[in-house]
């Protein structure tokens, strides 16, 4: 069984998926971390087609983050790896070798599956698709918080990234037509958790 949580950058998706995940007993797949982790090898790998490298890499989930064997956990979290992961992700080889990896894993066992595209292309058939959203200026709020920087920096950067990552199939500013969205402005992250829970027992 899959659910799918999509959202747009800030919107709380990771530490919601990662709780649902925990109190539901199913495994969490981030797989913006694996558009990270291609954004960082692309980048150490000028001469490749991205897709290729995309394809090549050997990515590790869990606790930590390992890259072909590194550990690149905190690596993947900086503003330019953000960059590389949101520009690496607009190359449609690199969004196929994705999808084709994140579909294998998901095939089997019970997943909470977050980013952009799982409800409309990894996970077309997840029995919940929740749709995250807050408004800009507390997602921007929130991320400033996490990374220690000023609110003005990260809503512009946000905003560029929104504007990119905003493309044919992953629109990721507003809800897919069957998703359900939950607008997380103003709630607290248990109430959050709480409603995505509802969702998937119900
Ligand atoms: O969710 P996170 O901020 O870690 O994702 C990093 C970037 O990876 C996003 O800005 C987006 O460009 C891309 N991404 C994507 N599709 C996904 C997950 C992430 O395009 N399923």
């Amino acid at each position: 069984m899959v659910i799918a949580i999509d959202g747009p950058a800030g919107a709380g998706k990771s530490t919601v998926a990662r709780a649902v995940a925990q109190r539901l007993g199913f495994t969490y797949l981030d797989t913006g971390a694996m558009y990270r982790c291609v954004g960082l090898a692309a980048s150490s790998d000028p001469d490749s087609p991205a897709g290729e490298v995309a394809a090549r890499v050997n990515i590790v989930l869990g606790d930590r983050v390992l890259l072909d064997g590194r550990d690149v956990t905190e690596a993947i979290r900086t503003a330019e790896a953000s960059e590389g992961a949101s520009r690496v992700a607009s190359d449609p080889a690199v969004r196929a070798a994705l999808v084709a990896k994140q579909q294998a894993i998901v095939a089997g066992g019970d997943w909470v599956a977050e980013g952009r595209d799982i409800a409309t292309v990894v996970a077309p058939d997840a029995a919940v698709k929740v749709f995250l959203t807050a408004d800009p200026e507390e997602r921007a709020r929130r991320r400033a918080a996490d990374l220690g920087q000023l609110v003005e920096e990260v809503l512009k950067a946000q905003h560029e990234r929104d504007v990119r990552d905003q493309t044919a199939d992953r629109s990721t500013l507003e809800a897919p037509k069957d998703s359900i969205p939950v607008d997380t402005t103003g709630l607290t992250l248990d109430e959050v958790i709480e409603q995505v829970v509802t969702l998937a027992v119900e």
